[in-house]
């Protein structure tokens, strides 16, 4: 085995043995008494879950890998027999399903109730129903932490106090209720720490994709990356070790003018750099991979791999100002970013990464996401003079992925980038863009 394998396996392990550990651990939980809190990943607050001794589930999260194990069908049908509508958000009625199932972990061990809902609302509604009715299922008590959406592009000191205000006099007393711990910002500063340590390692993976060839793909790819610290890892030892084995390893990649590892093997060769704005489609997740890459075409950032996070753009965790910084990172999340903002977004990625175009994969049941995708792909096409395609499809819920449509569009669009190259009489970004 070489050095490279080497150092590939190593993160790829690592991740797959802390994963296995914390839902271990989850299932242990009533046993050892560690009470665990429930969350979503936009705006979660782990630092703090993890300062009160708590475990934190995230129940998209498992909503997702249902989707990849090609389980999320079922559940989404138990949900909408039981009543929910077809279009509602396919994450909560997949969690629904598995919730009647038993709540069995992706890792086949039972998942633990929660002793507090803790939601962080940055954007999106949806998420509000849902613990609304896990909080019916479980019995068990919510907190409510409002993130004040960045309507004018920018958090207003105003609202930074706000939210300071509600984790001291709401979130705080809710996790000692739930935990039976005092609140400890040595602890919260701590694990603060850790926190900003692992962000420069992902910062450093995710730029790393500036290089040609790029060393990663930063949709496909990256969805793996940044899964710990979306998740239950960010803020913890075990997160700042898988930040610097994935760190070295793509370094050496890039050292060595590889690219990232695809469904085929390694797309060193690259014909097309992209950018893509919106969730992938799980269930489908290979299948929808391999349509780029049978095109050689890398994607060098998405914003989708924002949703946890916008540490590209600077932010780090700061134990200097522990709960000014949760605000801080709430409220830069991508779900709760306004429009103009999401297209400076796209339009310096294509820059800053030299995209030769963007895809946007518009989601049938997010309605946070998809709104104003239309007008986003008109203005980026607009400011940056970058053709864009726009594709349909869905997070969890197989009906909605359709192989021979979605296929169809990319080969049209890499064959209008092909002409563009050209120079050849391109058929206008547009039309090609809804064709
Ligand atoms: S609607 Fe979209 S953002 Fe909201 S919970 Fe569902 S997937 Fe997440």
């Amino acid at each position: 085995m070489t050095q490279k394998e080497v150092l590939k396996d190593r993160s790829m392990v690592l991740q797959k043995e802390m994963i296995a550990r914390h839902f271990d651990r989850l299932e242990q939980a009533p046993a050892n008494h560690e009470p665990v809190v429930y969350t979503f990943v936009p705006g979660n607050l782990t630092e703090l879950i993890r300062s009160f001794g708590a475990l934190p589930v995230l129940p998209e999260i498992n909503a997702l890998q249902a989707g990849m194990r090609k389980i999320s069908g079922d559940f989404i049908a138990e949900a909408e027999r039981a009543g929910h509508s077809e279009d509602v958000c396919a994450y909560v009625k997949c969690d629904l399903g598995m919730v009647k199932a038993g709540n069995i972990s992706p890792a086949g061990t039972k998942l633990p109730k929660p002793d507090l809902l803790l939601l962080s609302y940055t954007g999106c509604y949806t998420f509000m129903k849902w613990f609304e009715l896990l909080r019916e299922e479980y019995d068990c008590p919510a907190v409510f932490f409002h993130v004040p959406y960045q309507g004018d592009g920018a958090l207003e000191p105003e609202h930074r106090a706000y939210m300071i205000k509600q984790l001291k006099e709401q979130v705080i007393p809710a996790l000692e209720l739930a935990t039976g711990r005092k609140y400890d910002e040595e602890r919260l500063r701590h694990h603060l720490t850790l926190s900003a340590r692992a962000e420069d390692d992902l910062v450093a993976v995710l730029q790393s994709a500036k290089q040609r060839p790029s060393p990663i793909d930063g949709y496909f790819g990256t969805v793996y990356y940044v899964g710990p610290i979306f998740s239950a890892f960010r803020g913890t030892e075990e997160g700042v070790e898988y930040y610097r084995a994935l760190r070295e390893e793509v370094e050496e990649r890039a050292a060595a003018g590889l690219g990232p590892i695809v469904p085929d093997g390694s797309l060193d060769e690259q014909r097309y750099r992209l950018v893509v704005e919106g969730p992938p489609s799980w269930t489908h997740f290979r299948d929808f991979w391999k349509m780029f890459t049978d095109e050689k075409a890398v994607v060098v950032a998405s914003t989708y791999t924002k949703v946890g996070g916008t540490y590209d753009f600077g932010f780090r965790h700061n134990p200097a100002d522990p709960l000014g910084t949760l605000a801080d990172y709430c409220s830069g999340c991508y779900t709760n970013l306004n429009l103009p903002s999401r297209i400076d977004m796209i339009s310096n990625y294509i820059r800053d990464y030299e995209a030769d175009g963007f895809v946007i994969n518009s989601i049938k049941s997010c309605n946070s996401f998809s709104a104003g995708q239309l007008m986003i792909l008109r203005e980026v096409e607009k400011r940056t003079g970058v053709p864009g395609a726009f594709i349909e499809s869905d997070l969890v819920d197989p009906r909605y992925f359709s192989h021979a449509n979605i296929k169809n569009r990319l080969e049209s669009y890499f064959q209008m980038l092909d002409s563009r190259r050209r120079g050849a009489g391109a058929p206008s970004a547009h039309a090609a863009a809804v064709a």
